[in-house]
């Protein structure tokens, strides 16, 4: 069984006390079964509160949050579970975050989210390089069609390939990547595999392109759900910065995060319109790209309803047409 993660991946250590942002803030944390029941038979004052704030419904159980944070997180900005139990106590939720594992049956994928803002800077600042791969013992068994992944994982190489070409201005690589996009779609729809050519694709994308309206894009994110004032007024009042290599960066952990999943469905045009729209929002936003980035994440990635509304407007709404996209992309 062959495992990928980036290089960065055993570098991050979590920043506790001295974390800008907790992951402790505004979710409710699910508390996997063996947990719960664990902590709810612990004795003393810390299994009270545990039975205090653990809340069960339909078979999930969630930590119930107190004035918008943990209960269980201290003054000091560490977790009361992990200062009296060790790390072993924590529930997987909590043990695993920012860790990502995307498991393919005979391979696995690991990554950090971006939404954790000591994640987000390696994310964004290490050097681009091939994921690190190394081989565990067990073959594990295909859950994929092997043809659609081999195109896949094909299409994600080359889309790697033309975001890092650092000739190329970020916001027109990320059209090129829009535009591969469409192609790689049509070949996973059984077209035929031709070569991808840049010259040809970016005057295609020039004569395509109409002008762009951020605030329809803005007023779009606006509608969905939002989580914190901070997001909200950013959204109302945007800053827009330039295209940097953070967002080059940004758009290499969105594809290597969201391409494959294609394979579940066969819809690679939805998520690379998520890809583009997601990189355009987040300089159309400005500020600090990393807590931009990382507050974006922590808004969007972290809720499946958004996610959701995002790839199912990639088909239908205004702001989300080629030709709009690849007007705001190459402005
Ligand atoms: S968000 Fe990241 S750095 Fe901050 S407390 Fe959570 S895991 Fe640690």
């Amino acid at each position: 069984m062959w495992i990928y993660k980036p290089d960065y991946y055993d570098r991050f250590r979590c920043a506790a006390g001295l974390c800008p942002d907790s992951c402790c803030q505004q979710w409710e944390v699910q508390v996997d079964a063996d947990a719960a029941a664990y902590y709810r038979s612990l004795p003393g004052a810390l299994g009270d509160r545990l039975r205090e704030v653990l809340r069960t419904e339909d078979g999930d159980t969630v930590m119930t949050l107190v004035d918008g944070r943990c209960p269980m997180w201290r003054e000091d900005g560490l977790c009361r579970i992990q200062s009296e139990l060790g790390e072993s106590a924590l529930c997987r939720t909590c043990r695993d975050f920012p860790r990502l594992t995307h498991d393919y049956g005979d391979f696995v994928e690991l990554g950090l989210e971006l939404s954790c803002p000591e994640a987000a800077k390696w994310i964004l600042s290490a050097p681009y390089g091939p994921l690190i791969a190394r081989q565990r013992p067990g073959s594990g068994v295909p859950a994929y069609d092997r043809e659609t992944m081999g195109l896949l994982k094909a299409s994600r190489e080359t889309a790697l390939t033309i975001i890092s070409e650092r000739a190329i201005p970020v916001g027109e690589a990320l059209a090129l990547v829009l535009l591969y996009g469409c192609q790689a779609q049509s070949e996973l729809d059984g077209g035929e595999t031709v070569p991808f050519d840049t010259a040809a694709a970016l005057s295609e994308a020039r004569e395509l392109a109409r002008p762009g309206t951020p605030s329809a894009l803005l007023d779009f994110f606006l509608q969905l759900e939002l989580l914190t004032p901070r997001w909200e007024a950013m959204l109302r009042s945007p800053r827009p910065a330039r295209w940097a290599d953070g967002h080059r960066a940004l758009a290499r952990y969105l594809i290597r995060r969201y391409w494959l999943q294609a394979v579940s469905d066969y819809d690679l045009y939805c998520r690379v319109k998520f890809i583009t729209v997601s990189c355009l929002l987040i300089k159309t936003l400005g500020g600090d790209i990393v807590s931009t980035a990382q507050l974006f994440s922590k808004e969007i990635e972290n809720d499946a309803d958004n996610v959701d509304a995002i790839l199912d407007a990639a088909y239908s709404h205004p702001a989300f047409t080629d030709d709009r996209l690849l007007g705001l992309l190459l402005a």
